[in-house]
Order: C-alpha cells, then structure tokens, then sequence
C-alpha cells in the first residue's frame, strides 16, 4: 500500500491509498476555491447531557448532482473534481462542508473506488482490504489531532438514507467529544464489571455464538449476528472474537478475513428484498474505543449495519416512540431476521 497526502486548492487535506506502490500522485487542484468557511458548532443539551453540532453553512452543500457533475468522480477531460487525478483506488479527504471543524473535530470523505456506478458490495476483497487500511491509517491520524475525543468511520448509502452523492463513499467524523451512545456503552461495560468481574462485550458475543439463532455469519476470526434487541427491521454487528479496541489493534490475520465475510453480509443486505428493491438502503457505523478512555481497552471494536427498510415497499421511519422517546418498535423478531439472512446466503 501506498500513500500520499497533498493539498486541494483551498488548503483542505487529500490522501490517496493506492494498492500499487509505484504510483505517482503528483496531479495539482487547479480549481479556484474560495478558502472554506465553516462555522460548526458545538452546543451541549443540559437536560440529556449530549452535544448538538450546529453546522448552518451546510445547507449550501451539493445536493443530488447529475453523474456527470460528481465531486468525487476522478477529474478528467478538463472537469475538476474534488479529486485531481485521473484515476484512484481509494482517496480521502477533508469535507468541504463539515459538520464539525477547526476546534471542534473534522470531517473527512471516503471515496472507496473511482468506479462511480460501483457500490461497496461490488469491490473485491483487495479493494475493500485497502479501505479498511484507509480507515486504520485515518483513525491512527485523527486520533492524534488535539482535542478529538473519538474517531467515527461509517458509511450511508442510498437516497432512502438522504445519501446526496450517488459515488460510493463513506465518511469519517473525528468528534470532540465522547458520543453519547459510546458513553452508555461504557457505563454499561463498567457496570457489568463491578458486579461479574467480566467484560459485557465478550460476555455478549459467547452467548451469541452459544444460543447461534441469530447468528448471520462466522468465520475464524469475526462473528456476525443480529444482535438480542435490535432496533431495526434487519440489523447485523459484527465482531472480530479476539477483542481490540480500535481499527490500529487489529491482527493481520483478522483483518485479513474482514473483507469476505463484510462483503457477504453487504451481498445478502441487498438480495433481502429481491431485485425490484435492490440495492437496500443501510447505514455502517464502526465503533472505536474513545481516544483517551481511561478504560478503553475493555473496549470492543464492532461494525453495527443496518437498513432502515422493513419490507420491499416500506421504510422504517423514527415516529413518535423513536424519535420523542428513544424507544425502538421493531416489526421483525431478530431471529427471524437473521433466518432471512441466512437464507439469501451466497451460492
Ligand atoms: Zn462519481
């Protein structure tokens, strides 16, 4: 693998990941960018405890633009994109619309392959491999910037989700503050401790892979399951079973396997409702152990997917109970979920 960071005409960071290592990326931003204006904000709930980011400038942002006009498309035949090269394997960088900025974190794009009609589920093991480098190299970096409290590597995909680029991309948000669902996650860690003295996330994944209904997928080094009380219709977190905290603590062997067993489990997502649906809208949210937990080791590193369509007609929105109460309904028993996802398996 290789890597080379450079500037786009604004002073915004791009790195490119090339699986090749004698790839040159010398290609200059010829565009004249007005420098970036962000005014993001940071305001904390007192009732909840949580932060709001305030970010107004981002209403400006490009919205659904035709194919032909795709920032993140290579720039070729004379049009510039955010990308100045002619081709790449996967390139990141800094969101020239951010929700969070300067003081208060970063927000970068991860343009997993130059093929515009691609998706994640169409890259090949090597491909995906070197995203999963790309996220392992931008976790060691942003966690490094001062101030940033936790990394946030994750994709949206589909126009369900309110995807505004079709060009198959992630994102990676470097928060300055814990996230409130991290920070349960560690109450809940540390509560489990004081009264069993183990740790809830190994304790999770061994019942799991004990009871095995809602188990998707195992291999020698991961775990897929629908999780006990999964909040969506269809919703799968996987798990390397040696715990890590982070992306950077992964062996090779885990992250080796990472690739095929991810790439099935986007596969049957997308035959979940049958070809006239496809592909299925889902969101990918790696969770990370904060950066300067104090007990960030006990931490689990773990991909939560899900898709927020219940039936090939019908999408599952945040109402009342979800959306005033943070109370999850959900229409399809776990088990029954992860029996579809067993069932659309791969021939
Ligand atoms: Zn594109």
């Amino acid at each position: 693998m290789k890597k080379t960071t450079t500037r786009l005409a604004d002073g915004r960071e791009l790195i490119y990941y090339d699986a090749s290592d004698d790839v040159v990326r010398a290609a200059p931003d010829g565009r004249p960018l007005d420098p970036v204006s962000t005014a993001a904000e940071i305001r904390h709930d007192r009732l909840l405890g949580e932060s709001v980011a305030i970010a107004s400038h981002r209403q400006a942002r490009t919205y659904h633009p035709p194919a032909d006009e795709c920032p993140l498309c290579p720039s070729r035949d004379g049009r510039h994109t955010e990308i100045p090269a002619a081709d790449y394997d996967v390139a990141v960088f800094e969101n020239r619309f951010p929700s969070l900025a300067g003081d208060h974190g970063r927000c970068e794009v991860v343009c997993f392959t130059s093929d515009h009609d691609a998706s994640f589920a169409d890259l090949t093991a090597e491909q995906a491999a070197l995203v999963l480098e790309a996220w392992t190299d931008r976790t060691a970096e942003l966690s490094q910037l001062p101030g940033v409290q936790q990394v946030f590597c994750f994709e949206n995909r589909g126009a369900e989700i309110g995807v505004t680029l079709g060009h198959p991309h992630g994102q990676i948000y470097a928060y300055p503050f814990t996230t409130p669902r991290t920070e349960r996650m560690l109450a809940s860690l540390a509560a489990h401790r004081r009264a069993t003295g183990r740790n809830l996330f190994d304790d999770v994944l061994a019942d799991e892979l004990a009871d095995g209904r809602r188990i998707v997928l195992e291999g020698e080094h991961w775990a897929a399951f629908v999780p006990y009380a999964a909040r969506w219709p269809y919703e799968v977190h996987l798990y390397p079973k040696q715990r890590v905290p982070d992306l950077l603590a992964l062996d090779g062997a885990a992250r080796t396997e990472f690739p095929q067993l991810y790439l099935e489990v986007l596969r049957r997502f997308d035959r979940l409702f049958g070809p006239a649906a496809a592909p299925t809208p889902y969101i990918s949210a790696w969770h990370q152990a904060p950066v300067h937990a104090a007990d960030r080791s006990q931490f689990a590193l773990h991909l939560e997917l899900f898709t927020i369509r219940r039936t090939s007609g019908k999408l599952k929105f945040l109402a009342g109970s979800e959306s005033g109460m943070n109370v999850f309904i959900n229409d399809v028993p776990p088990e029954a979920a992860a029996d579809r996802l067993r069932e659309v398996a791969s021939e």
